[in-house]
Parts: structure tokens; sequence; C-alpha cells
């Protein structure tokens, strides 16, 4: 119960504060699995979004494209998901309620399901357990494939189109005029952020699983005939964080390799930069795993394939499907618009059909991780707490007149009006300074500074930092330095 109520808790402070919230909630009919983000999530998810660009798309020298939502058929004919992205559905025979066959299941047995099993195999485990319907307990259907795109319709004639259910397919229509315009070299990354589409059957768990949400997805194109000629020196002696055997195992990439956890040093290098991009967002060590995924975890297009997974408050959630699709994607939209989809390798001097190897990440669920394994009920101080990491807190700095009158309130807008273009700063004279101080932790804000009457005559003002709540005198003039080194340093 406890793991539930922190979910429910952060929820609550997220739409109290400004965080993120139900969609259209003012109206009965809403939808459940569609949430916005107020002014302070946007904050966090833009400075999420930020890092990736710079720890992974800028570090490896990668393009960012921005595609359409809404594609014709022949793009999820091509990519195979009209007929596999699917879920299996059963549905009361009386009442008619559906339900997730694997979580019906696992609701009942309370033991973890398989999503990818056959439509027979679940309606054994049902049949053998005597699971009924959970609403008026009656019989339940066979299995049946839920499809897990939104149609829509296009133009006045409706043309059946679909909202993407995730946002690589745009950069593998687009990988033949990328190649040609671009002057691409393998290996290149093609990277996206953007909204994709899931039609759940009945999401659960909020923020970790919403019909609308956001991804950023990174493809790497390769020569799959040199997939280990990537010079990995560099990092050979860092560590990736691996779970196999039950237990959490920190293991050297080369010792990875060696031991082929990781099948080239092609996929080892994008673990690494993907690893190095949470560590720094301010996710600990103890917290992250990378775990290899079975046959029967897969998805369809993937032939080998790791979850990256960070432990909340409710258990282990899948942050970042890394997997290697092979030449899946480009063969079969090679096919299907007869569009040649090969390149000219230059390293070798001959035309090439590209492999994947994708790091698709979950934006939204990254953000709750943050908010979850930052939150701290500070009962002795009376307070709630994010940690954010300095780097992606909404508000970085906060600037306060100790009291509202005696010029305070004009030193403090000078000193606000000094910094606000180097970090993300609010000014607030509203109300006691302990309560500001206790809005300010409830966002996550990692420094408030105070302009007080000794600030008239020594021009210095108090920073107090948010998780020790230590303060310190500090010159205005120095202000900017001293700030600087502490978000940034
Ligand atoms: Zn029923």
């Amino acid at each position: 119960m406890e793991n539930k109520s922190l979910l429910d808790e952060i929820t609550n402070i997220a739409s109290r504060r400004g965080f993120f919230f139900q969609t259209a909630e003012i109206y009965p009919d809403n939808n459940s699995g569609f949430l916005e983000y107020g002014p302070y999530g946007v904050e966090l998810k833009n400075k999420i979004i930020s890092q990736w660009r710079k720890l992974i798309l800028k570090k490896d020298n990668m393009l960012e494209i921005d595609g359409s939502q809404i594609l014709p058929p022949s793009v999820f004919i091509a990519s195979g998901h009209l007929k596999n992205f699917t879920d299996p559905l059963v549905y009361c025979e009386k009442c008619k309620n559906k339900f997730r066959a694997d979580k019906i299941i696992e609701d009942a047995t309370k033991h973890p399901m398989a999503e990818n099993l056959a439509n027979e195999e679940y309606d054994k485990i049902i049949e053998k357990n005597k699971i009924m319907c959970p609403k008026c307990k009656s019989r339940l259907s066979k299995t049946l494939r839920w499809n897990l795109m939104f149609k829509t319709g296009v133009g006045a004639e409706e043309k059946d189109s679909y909202l993407r259910p995730e946002t690589c397919q745009s950069i593998f229509l687009n990988f033949p005029r990328l190649s040609k315009i671009m002057r691409m070299k393998l290996p290149i990354g093609i990277a996206q952020v953007g909204k994709s589409f899931r039609n759940e059957i009945s999401p659960r768990q909020g923020i970790l699983r919403m019909r609308e949400f956001t991804q950023a997805e990174v493809e790497v194109f390769f020569n799959p005939k040199k997939e280990n000629d990537v010079s990995i020196e560099k990092i050979e002696n860092e560590t990736l964080i691996f779970f196999f055997e039950n237990k959490t195992h920190e293991i050297a990439i080369k010792n990875a390799i060696r031991k082929k956890l990781i099948s080239s040093k092609l996929i080892a290098y994008y673990l690494f930069l993907l690893q190095n991009f949470y560590l720094h967002i301010g996710f600990p060590k103890e917290k992250i795993r990378f775990r290899k995924l079975n046959d029967d975890e897969k998805a369809f297009y993937a032939k080998e394939a790791f979850d990256f997974e960070v432990l909340t408050s409710i258990d282990w959630v899948e942050l970042v499907a890394c997997n290697h699709r092979g030449d899946y994607d480009l063969s079969g939209h090679q096919k299907n618009s007869r569009e040649k989809m090969e390149i000219l390798d230059e390293s070798t001097n001959s035309k090439v059909l590209p492999n994947v190897f994708e790091l698709s990440l979950g934006i939204d669920r990254t953000l709750y991780s943050l908010m979850d394994l930052g939150y701290e009920d500070d009962k002795k101080n009376e307070r709630t707490i994010f940690k954010f990491n300095p780097k992606i807190a909404p508000i970085q700095v906060a600037i306060f007149p100790l009291l509202n009158k005696d010029k305070l309130p004009e030193k403090a807008q000078e000193v606000y009006n000094s910094i606000k273009d180097c970090f993300d700063c609010f000014y607030d004279e509203a109300g006691s300074i302990g309560k500001r101080y206790r809005r300010q932790d409830e966002i996550g804000t990692p420094f408030c500074i105070t302009i007080d009457h000794d600030t008239l005559k020594d021009n210095s003002v108090t920073v107090r930092e948010r998780d020790n709540m230590k303060q310190e005198r500090v010159k205005i003039k120095e202000l900017q330095t001293v700030l600087w080194k502490k978000i940034f340093g």
C-alpha cells in the first residue's frame, strides 16, 4: 500500500503545484490515459529533453527531425504495426467490459505475466485459474487481439490514417532523403522527440502509462558488417549496470563485451551514452539497470533488446527500450515503397542496407521517476521536497525580500534582474518567509535568496540550500558566479 500511495501523493502534488494534471478535468466525460503539463512540468520536461540533446545527440553528432503525427496506412503495413501492434483482449460475456488478458491474469494470480504469449496460452491460464470478470464474476470470452493504434479519417473523404504509435517511423521514411542531402556517413544517429499515441485497453498508473505520451527516440544506422569497428578505447573501462542471475552487476564495458552480455561494441557505446545521460540528470547508480529481454518479452521487430529500468517506489519501471531492429524497418519500407533504402558506405566503398539500433526513451516516465526518486517528506521541518538536480529543476533560484517594506522589494527586484538571464528565476514577496521557502521546496527549487536589512548596508544576500537548509552570505557581485558553480559546476 505504501508504494501505491507515493504515486498518488506525487500525482496529487503534481496537480496542486502545476506539474501535470488530468486532461479536460472540468468535464465528467474526460478520458483516462491523458494528462497535460502545467508550467513547472513543462520546465522540467524541457530541461530533460535539452540534456538528452546535449548528452546524446550533440555528443554523437546525430541529426534531429520533426515528423508528422498522422501517417497513412502504408507506413504501418510496412512496419508491421497494423498486423502486430496488439495487446491481448478479453471481454465479459455478460457485462461486456473489456480487459487486457495478461493484466487480468496478473491481478487474479498475483504473478507477473508475459505480454507476448499466443491467445491460446492466455485462454488456458484463464481456464485453469477459473478467472472470471472482475466486475460481475461472469465468464470471459476467448482472447482476441486489440490493435493499439488510434485510427482517424483525413479530409472530407475521411481517408483511413493513423496517429503514430512510435516516433521512429518517420525517421525510417526519411532515411533515403537524409542520406542524400546530409552527406551521411555510417554509423549515423537520427533522432526525434514528440508525441506518440497508443489506445491502451485500460491505462492504469497515471503518468506511467498514457494514451498520448512523449517519446525521445534515437535510431542509429550502421553497417552490420562493422558493428564491432566502433572505437571504444576511451570508455572500455567505464562501467555499465546490468541485471542478470537475479542480481545487479556493475561491469566494465570491455568485460560485458567479452562475456557476450552485449553483442557488439556499437551497442555498448550507445548503452553507455544513455546511462551517462541518466546519471547526469540525477538518477543514482544504485537505482538503475539494463535488463536483457527474453524472446517472449521482446517487441516483434527486435533481434536483441535491453530495457533500461529505474527502481521507483512502485517497482522497477522501464524508461528506455534499447532495440537492435536489424534491417527490419528499412527492408520493410524498401519492399513496400520500392524506394531504395541502401546507402554507400564510404569506408568499404559498397552499398549497404543499414541495420538499426534504437534508444526509445519515455520522457513522461523519466519525469515521473525524477519526482519519485527526489521526493522527501521532511516531517521534522514540516516540508515536502523534490531533490531535483539543480541543472534540471523547474526553478533554479527563487528571490525573496525578507519583508514587503523598507525598500527591500526594490533591492530584491534589482538582484532578480541581475541574474534572471542566467538561471530560471522566480521572484516572490507574498506571505511569510517560511511559507515562501516551503513553497519552493515543494517544487524542488535548489536555491533561495533572501534580501534583508543587512543587504542594504553590505550588498550581500543569504543563499539557502534546499536539501540541508544551510544558509550562507554571498556578495551580490559574486552571486552569479557562486550560483553558476552550484548549479552547473
Ligand atoms: Zn462482467
